[in-house]
């Protein structure tokens, strides 16, 4: 069948946003997908489960149609009705609850199931039209943000494509063998010249297994580790006292503050022997050109924000901002925000800016009514869902659950397969992937901004998050301009109004590079801070409300995390599948395949301890509840830790509860964010449901 080749780029929630490109039949189906060779980011590499995207695109149980409840909440029990019928129903369920309280009342809710702009930010437009109560968003990397910000200023940083002239990389908190494979692409560019690859993480991942050397920790103690390499740094003639003179505020109280944060001390902390620590130290310490590429995972704790910022601390004692192939990356976002005028995508033209913000990531607390920011308004009565899955992947889904039970919550969930959220909904309506409809695309792994235009049809009944909120808009009396334009007219002037030129300019190239220059990015003339100069002692305060009692200079304690304790004497961490993307790819038969069963990892001592057998089920539990999982003896975490990888959709545990049952909705500190990777619990053997 002939082939043609069109160019695009992947929607889901990865850091490396790849540029595609997409084999199409004469049928309008996919065929391969290969990552660009032109792309100097992507460089023709992919991740497998994408490289296989026929799969997910046309999967037969994909969502075609308009689903109207006729079960219980949560049943999954449908009858399909029209899109007429459904778009008024959901238009007249919002209405009857804007009536019976206020617009506030509407929650629209949505993340990076895709990372496309306009399909996946468009529904801020429609809250900023209507009123409805605002998202305080993210979920997902606002512990990280704050850490960045805390210290350097801005969230930008040197080159990622740089790190192939680095003679050291750190991987430090993520797993970018299975979550961002194309860090590893510029790493192998960096080992073929000798270079060395180091890995800071809780337990042997793929990237482990490719990498040089690793440390293996306890969750949560990255910032002791960081504390005591400073301590070593410091005390061995490491520090860069002329570039501290110059750029880095507060190093002397810092330097007198980690005097008793020595490498023993970080050895009863983390887990690994002082010895090490200061091996570790020493070779950072002596590597010119050292890039440490800050992964998400350890900073999904309560104390998150605090490990990043001890993590960036390390380039400034020793100076290694300003060398090609040195310094830190964690994500390019505000290469992007302070580029691109978002104000027809979101809306912000119409915004009241005193209407109430809620907290994605405490969405159990807020459909339960317990969420503090309840007190300001109306319980949350309706809600649009797009691009997310929080029954499934949002913490404490306990409580999520109850509140998409109750009966007064009227949910309509625009989705692209049956999810655990879409089971709970009203109304499910069917919606396009990412071949299927017009985007742009920021990069934060990365410099590039991508235009996606539409390569082939989607099936019959599905439609764009774009086109459905117009649709509905007009129902809901939205008068925005942007529900009036196509997403490509959307696109134009956005780039028009951002100084890039529109669509023709970048149509033939299909993406911008717009990674801040050297001197940008390397900070040569000064952090983007205040005053130039990086912040060893933070002011947590002026990064979001849960900062009372935060350390100002970097510091571990346990009262920081959910430590272990005689009731729960162990710490679960539960990071990303390979072959699944947060709830995405757990309908693909390949992934599924490749990823068996979810299972807990746990250290042999711990399994001869409770006599627990390889594929025994067991019980992980704690105050929120508890999850029947599969035992997997795995040696190499430290004992006390516990592995479960997903996100396994609910059906697949024993108990029907996924694993997020366990995890706590309380904020990261000081700005909040899912704490994924910071659950004390008990385990035991067998499983009763
Ligand atoms: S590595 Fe990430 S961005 Fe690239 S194709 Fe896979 S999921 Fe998409």
């Amino acid at each position: 069948m002939p082939l043609d080749i069109v160019r695009s780029t992947c929607p889901h929630d990865c850091p490396s946003v790849c540029a595609l490109e997409v084999e199409v039949k004469d049928d309008g189906t996919i065929g391969r997908v290969r990552g660009s060779k032109v792309n100097t980011y992507t460089d023709g590499v992919i991740c497998a489960k994408v490289a296989r995207y026929a799969e997910r695109i046309h999967h037969p149980d994909r969502l075609t149609q308009p689903l109207l409840r006729t079960g219980a909440k949560g049943s999954g029990e449908f009858t399909p009705i029209s899109w007429d019928e459904a778009l008024d129903r959901v238009a007249s369920g919002f209405q009857e609850k804007v009536r019976q309280y206020d617009p506030t009342t509407v929650w629209p809710y949505h993340f990076a199931g895709t990372m496309g702009w306009v399909q996946r930010r468009g529904l801020e437009r429609l809250r900023n039209d209507l009123g409805y109560s605002g998202q305080i968003g993210n979920i997902c990397t606002f512990p990280a943000d704050a850490g960045w910000r805390a210290g350097v200023g801005k969230i930008l940083g040197p080159d990622p494509r740089e790190m192939a002239e680095s003679d050291l990389i750190i991987s430090w908190g993520g797993n970018p063998v299975s979550t961002q494979v194309n860090v590893m692409t510029h790493v192998a560019k960096a080992r073929k010249r000798g270079a060395k690859f180091v890995v800071v993480d809780v337990y042997h991942t793929p990237s482990v297994e490719a990498a040089d050397e690793a440390y293996i920790l306890r969750p949560g103690t990255d910032v002791a580790l960081a504390c005591a390499m400073m301590h070593v740094l410091f005390r061995d003639g490491f520090a860069d006292r002329d570039y501290l003179a110059q750029f880095g505020q507060d190093h002397q109280e810092l330097e007198t503050h980690l005097a008793d944060k020595t490498p023993e001390w970080a050895a009863a902390i983390t887990g690994i022997p002082a010895d090490r620590i200061i091996a570790f130290a020493h070779e950072y310490g002596r590597t010119e050109k050292a890039y440490i590429r800050v992964g998400y995972g350890f900073s999904r704790s309560r104390n998150g924000s605090q490990q990043l910022h001890a993590v960036t601390c390390l380039p400034t004692v020793t100076g290694k901002w300003p060398t090609k192939g040195g310094g830190a990356f964690y994500n390019n976002r505000e290469v992007y925000s302070s580029t691109i005028d978002e104000t027809l995508i979101q809306g912000l033209d119409v915004a009241d800016k005193s209407i109430r913000m809620l907290d994605m990531s405490r969405i159990g607390p807020v459909l339960t009514g317990e969420d503090p920011a309840l007190a300001d308004g109306p319980p949350v009565t309706a809600m649009l869902v797009q691009n997310t899955n929080p029954a499934l992947i949002a913490p404490d889904i306990g409580k999520v659950h109850a509140g998409f039970k109750r009966d007064d919550l009227f949910l309509c969930v625009h989705e692209q397969f049956m999810t655990d959220t879409a089971k709970f909904a009203d109304i499910v309506l069917p919606a396009t992937m990412f071949l299927e409809h017009d985007d742009i695309y920021s990069s934060g792994g990365h410099g590039h901004f991508h235009f996606a235009p539409k390569a082939i049809d989607g099936p019959e009944g599905c439609v764009s998050n774009h086109d459905l909120l117009c649709q509905l808009a007009k129902r809901l009396g939205a008068s925005h301009r942007g529900f009036d334009m196509t997403a490509l007219e959307i696109i134009d002037e956005t780039l028009i109004t951002s100084g890039l030129g529109g669509i023709a300019a970048i149509e033939e190239a299909r993406w911008i590079d717009l990674q801040a220059d050297f001197e940008t990015s390397h900070f040569m003339n000064g952090f983007p801070t205040d005053n130039g100069r990086f912040k060893f002692k933070v002011d947590w305060a002026a990064h979001g409300p849960y900062h009372a009692g935060l350390s100002a200079l970097p510091d571990f304690s346990p009262k920081d995390i959910d430590a272990a304790s005689a009731e729960h004497p162990f710490r679960l961490v539960v990071p990303p599948a390979r072959n699944y993307l947060n709830s995405s790819f757990t309908e693909t038969p390949t992934s599924i395949k490749r990823e068996a069963k979810p299972v807990v990892k746990m250290h042999p001592d711990v399994a001869r301890a409770k006599d627990i057998d390889d594929g025994d089920l067991v019980t992980l539990g704690n105050q929120l509840g508890s999850v029947g999982v599969h035992a997997e003896i795995f040696a190499d975490l430290q004992p006390e830790v516990l592995i479960v990888e997903g996100v396994w959709p609910n059906a697949a545990f024993p108990g029907g509860l996924g694993i997020n049952v366990l995890i706590s909705a309380a904020p990261s500190r000081p700005a909040s964010g899912g704490v994924f990777h910071d659950t004390a619990v008990w385990l035991k053997k067998g499983f009763t449901a």
